[in-house]
């Protein structure tokens, strides 16, 4: 027998969905919304509902935004002339807050990984050459993760821009080997990019 109600746990298993949330977390969080006030627990839902319906990809960079281009890309005060590409958008975030990078990123949207089936039409890198054909772009930084895919999705993108005469560089391995950018912290992330080398 069930002890919930039968929203109680529906609540409880769609919340024991997301990344790292485990049942007991679930029910607590459950429990919590239950005792919030309805206008917040609106907000939140609302929140929840604008976000994924109103979230897009930038034109440019394909990093999530509310219009057409992001903050990133429509503030003229970065440096048009160089790219970070990474895979996705939680590491723009990541470098982002390092405040050093004062450039445009690419968002590839995953890496290649053949073994998911994942290959290079899968994500956004023929949107890369296109922005590098397009713009006078002076320096592309390889951002993706230090792991097997990001390291491979690296230099299969090094490849395709040598021909365009357009420095390619790869951050340091002050990022562990195998570990994420999204969890490496800010001054690690901010000696990896200074620490960059062509490739
Ligand atoms: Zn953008």
């Amino acid at each position: 027998m069930n002890v919930y109600s039968r929203s109680l746990s529906r609540l409880i298993d769609e919340l024991s969905r997301l990344p790292g949330i485990g049942r007991k977390t679930a029910q607590r969080l459950a429990f919590y919304i239950l005792d919030m006030p309805k206008d917040d627990v609106i907000n939140l839902s609302n929140a929840i509902l604008e976000a994924k319906n109103n979230l897009k990809y930038c034109n440019k960079c394909y990093n999530f935004t509310d219009s057409d281009l992001c903050n990133i890309c429509s503030d003229e005060t970065r440096d048009s002339s160089t790219i970070c590409v990474v895979s996705d958008p939680k590491d723009v975030v990541a470098m982002e807050k390092t405040r050093e990078y004062r450039g445009l990123y690419h968002v590839l949207h995953g890496v290649i990984s053949p073994m998911d089936g994942i290959g290079p039409e899968d994500i956004k890198i023929k949107e890369l050459l296109e922005r590098i054909n397009n713009n006078d772009i002076k320096e592309i930084i390889l951002a993706t993760n230090p792991d097997i895919e990001g390291e491979a999705t690296a230099m299969y993108i090094a490849k395709l821009i040598k021909p365009f005469g357009i420095k390619v560089t790869r951050i340091a391995h002050g990022v562990p080997v195998g570990g994420d950018l999204e969890y490496t912290d800010s001054v690690t992330l901010s000696r990896a990019l200074e620490g960059r080398r062509e490739m």
